[in-house]
């Protein structure tokens, strides 16, 4: 390899009473109180606007932690321009020059700015110490890392060529600006989408949600540190929709890359379809949008294992990812142990604020997170053909906390086993174990979605069998373990169907999305 070799970021352990743990939390309270102000970043300028809009945290909706200016449409003007002005010095910069920028981001995130961007990640957006450290410090470093090692493989790759003639390949970046929109529940999608982008020469607009403001402005600061230059990445705090109908009319919108919900993205192309005559180039559109992840278990599963993984799949982050174990699929003859095993386990989850990191579950996002997640929950109480059977309650006095729940349910097309929630709440319909083949077609297509799931089985026929049934059902495909946590540069990340495009994030084939290659044939 031509860069430091990538390696995974070892993930802190953060055990109970340690330095770290202790420091992280310092941070946190510190930061709790400062009332941070953040502007827009445009042309690598702090922004800033007569409209301050309150920044209130999931676990306390009473203190508000900070403010954001929010822009309006002459930001957004002003972020596609200055992106189109950078873009020339950006070009003819060397690719070891982006290299080295994202390289060094990246150890700013391993070392003086890990408790600041996982305290913000804690606060704003309600992960536990784990939570925000695998996501907001490990995979957003590893995202920097592999990124750089994957352009360079990339680069390297170039034709044959015969006697007298000499072909090669050229790695445009795309003609004009990109467009990154990215989702609160990772700190590191946040970061990576406009910063892969970047990496491969393309000068980016990007609209960060306004559930992640105070880690994005902490992503912006790590990347003005490192030396990005003024103008590359354009960070603006506006309206969606505005912002989608302004700068996907613009002519040199040249590629999207989304991350949310499926009813956006699917706006948002058929918008890119209104405008195609516009453009110069057909614009790249990427998108990771929803998911409605199965556990699918055979009766020769082992029950610990699969309980654990519905525990951890389904109720980490409070079910927030878009891979999150969201319908499981058990047959009877293992459905009372499993029950078992996990009301045990759940009895143990303790529920409050991040600041104290014994809690394994926090706060969901907002006051809609909550509404939504306690809809799903109520309806099931009243239920004929569905009913709560572990946990269900709610509390939104201090914070927006939903407690972790399993629903079972009859029907294999009850609202919540085919509906995306994005909150703690599981699904369980329990089969006929002689029902193992039609259960698996049912899986295939109950749901719109196609992003994560998991077999659990010992039986090698059984798992065989799934792996083909399941084949179009999943991006990610788990054999035995929780339908969640992809790891940069091992697992790539993405599914097809209303799931999105399927360009894998924290892998080459992403990345390529990202250049447009001119191919040269020299003749002696
Ligand atoms: N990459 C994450 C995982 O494997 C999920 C990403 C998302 O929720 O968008 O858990």
């Amino acid at each position: 390899s031509q860069v430091p070799f990538a390696q995974n970021e070892p993930v802190s352990s953060y055990a109970p009473g340690s330095e770290e743990v202790k420091s992280l939390i310092s941070t946190y309270k510190k930061m709790w109180k400062e009332k941070t102000e953040i502007p827009m970043v445009i042309g690598g300028k702090e922004v800033k606007t007569d409209k301050k809009i309150q920044l209130s945290s999931p676990q306390d909706h009473q203190h508000d932690f900070g403010f954001y200016y929010e822009g309006d449409m002459s930001h957004v003007d002003q972020a596609i321009d200055s992106a189109l002005a950078a873009k020339a010095k950006w070009n003819a910069l060397g690719w070891e020059h982006r290299a080295a920028i994202f390289l060094k981001a990246a150890d700013l995130l391993a070392g003086p700015y890990r408790d600041v961007i996982n305290a913000a990640t804690m606060i704003g957006q309600s992960k536990n110490v784990h939570q925000a450290e695998i996501d907001a410090a490990c995979e957003f470093i590893d995202f920097l890392r592999f990124n750089v090692e994957f352009m360079t493989e990339l680069y390297a790759e170039q034709p044959v060529s015969d006697a007298g003639i000499w072909n090669r390949v050229e790695y445009r970046p795309l003609e004009g600006f990109c467009f990154a929109v990215t989702p609160f529940n990772f700190t590191a999608i946040s970061g990576n989408l406009p910063a892969c982008m970047a990496l491969m020469g393309n000068v980016v607009v990007w609209k960060p949600s306004d559930k992640q403001v105070y880690s994005a402005k902490v992503i912006m600061d790590v990347f003005k540190e490192a030396g990005l230059p003024d103008g590359v990445i354009n960070m603006i705090f506006t309206d969606g929709k505005e912002t989608a109908e302004k700068v996907l009319a613009h002519p040199d919108f040249a590629g999207l890359h989304f991350t949310g919900s499926t009813k956006v993205f699917q706006g948002m192309w058929k918008m890119i379809g209104d405008n195609i005559h516009n453009y110069k180039s057909y614009p790249r559109i990427v998108g990771e949008t929803g998911g409605k992840d199965f556990v699918m278990v055979h009766p020769s599963a082992n029950v610990e294992a699969v309980a654990t993984g519905l525990v951890r799949g389904a109720f980490e982050y409070q079910g927030q990812k878009c891979s999150a174990a969201s319908r499981a699929y058990i047959p009877k003859s293992l459905w009372n142990e499993v029950k078992a095993v996990m009301e045990a386990q759940m009895k143990t989850i303790k529920i409050g604020s991040p600041e104290d990191p014994s809690n394994f579950v926090n706060a969901v996002i907002d006051k809609n997170s909550f509404e939504k997640c306690k809809g799903y929950i109520d309806r099931a109480e009243a239920a004929n053909d569905a009913t709560v059977v572990i946990g269900g309650k709610y509390d939104d006095k201090k914070g927006w906390f939903v407690h972790p729940t399993v629903i079972e349910t009859i029907n294999p097309y009850y609202e919540s086993i085919v509906e995306e929630i994005f909150g703690p709440i599981l699904t369980v319909y329990v089969y006929e174990d002689e029902n193992w083949e039609d259960t698996l077609k049912l899986v295939d297509t109950s749901t719109q979605y196609s992003l994560t799931g998991s077999i659990f089985a010992q039986d090698r026929y059984a798992i065989d069998e799934a792996y083909k049934a399941l084949e179009n059902a999943s991006g990610n495909f788990y054999i035995n373990d929780k339908p969640t946590g992809a790891v940069v540069g091992q697992q790539p990340f993405g599914g097809s169907r209303a799931s999105g495009t399927n360009d894998k994030a924290g892998s080459k084939m992403n990345l390529t999305r990202w250049v447009s290659v001119r191919s040269i044939k020299e003749t002696f």
